[in-house]
Parts: C-alpha cells; sequence; structure tokens
C-alpha cells in the first residue's frame, strides 16, 4: 500500500475518481438501492453503498484494498436502481485502475481474466474464446475449470481450432493503444 497517501491525498483521489465518473458524492444519500439490487454483492466485501461512502469520506487506503471494486460486474442494474443515477460501476472501474497502478490485486482471477481479454482482443480485433479460456485457466492454476462445457462450446461453435480476425484488427488495436496511452496520463 502506498504508504505516502496521507489523509489529504486519499480525499484529493477520492475526488478525483468521482469527478472522472461524473459522479457528485455528496448526492448519494446511503438509501442502500444499489447494494439491494447488485447481482455480485454475496461476494463482496464492501457493499455498493458502502463504496459509495468510503469515497465520500475519502477512505481511500481500505477501498483500494477491498475485494468489491475487483467484483463488480459493470451491469449497471445499481444505476438504473439509483434515485440520482450515481455510477457505480465508473466509480468501482477507476478505483480498481487506481488500485491496479499500486500493485494492489483483489482478486488475482479478475485481474488475470481482463488482462488476456484485452491482450486477446489487441491481437485479432476481436475476443478468442479458446485463447481466453486456455490462457486463464494456465495463469491462474484452475486448469480443468470449464472443461466439462467444452463439448457443448465446440457443438455451437463457441470455441474451436480456427482463429478469425476480424477485418479491422489493425484499427482495433491502434484504438486499444490509444486508450491505454490515454488512462496512463
Ligand atoms: S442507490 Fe444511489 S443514493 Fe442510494 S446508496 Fe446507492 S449510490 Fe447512494
Ligand atoms: S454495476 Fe457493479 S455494483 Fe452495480 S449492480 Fe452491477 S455488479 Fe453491482
Amino acid at each position: 500500500m502506498d504508504e505516502c497517501l496521507n489523509q489529504n491525498s486519499q480525499r484529493a483521489l477520492a475526488n478525483k475518481i468521482a469527478e472522472e465518473a461524473g459522479v457528485n458524492l455528496h448526492d448519494c444519500y446511503q438509501c442502500g438501492k444499489c447494494s439491494a439490487g447488485c447481482p455480485m454483492a454475496r461476494g463482496m466485501d464492501l457493499m455498493p453503498r458502502q463504496v459509495v461512502h468510503y469515497l465520500q469520506l475519502g477512505m481511500m487506503k481500505p477501498l483500494l484494498k477491498s475485494k468489491a471494486i475487483w467484483l463488480c460486474a459493470a451491469c449497471h442494474t445499481c444505476v438504473d436502481r439509483c434515485p440520482h443515477d450515481i455510477n457505480l460501476p465508473s466509480l468501482m472501474e477507476l478505483t480498481r485502475m487506481e488500485a491496479k497502478k499500486r500493485g494492489i490485486i483483489g482478486v488475482q482471477e479478475v485481474d488475470k481474466f481482463t488482462d488476456i481479454f484485452l491482450e486477446n482482443v489487441k491481437m485479432f480485433g476481436r475476443n478468442q474464446e479458446v485463447v481466453l479460456e486456455g490462457l486463464y485457466n494456465v495463469t491462474t492454476g484452475h486448469l480443468m475449470q470449464d472443461m466439462l462445457n467444452v463439448p457443448h462450446m465446440i457443438k455451437n461453435k463457441i470455441v474451436g481450432p480456427e482463429l478469425s480476425m476480424t477485418k479491422q484488427a489493425a484499427e482495433v488495436k491502434e484504438l486499444m493503444k490509444r486508450a491505454e496511452e490515454r488512462s496512463e496520463e
């Protein structure tokens, strides 16, 4: 954990995240409707409502270490339920990016999955299920995960021996390069 993250810099970081997400943190009055509808809440160590509360209080150290920011599936159910349309998935993602920059990985599997998925898209212009699943299983050590589904996936042409690239693979690669440069600014 970044020890130089004192109280003022934690608050500044919370405000920066809120600004980038287009969220006014004062709009949240802790009604909890986001947490009640979140499909990932059962696995989270902080409820979505608490994530906003920690940002309101500038409590970035525990938030950066939480698993919740890695488990958000960006389904937007919370945004639909929130009386103030607070963009929680964006808050979650931006906080997760800050955690990763500091080397804090709350859920290794999510981090690996995301990295492999993005490299996959960069290389082929689209996701290749067979590459994603194979590399994910090997790099996480979950060697047999989803293996029982393979016959069904082959039958339905979700995975197969051939890898197809999109015609716009070069453009997709360029777009992703620009997005990476932007996120490093
Ligand atoms: S639903 Fe909206 S206002 Fe209610 S706790 Fe969640 S973020 Fe805050
Ligand atoms: S976007 Fe994230 S926090 Fe919101 S309901 Fe979906 S999983 Fe939960």
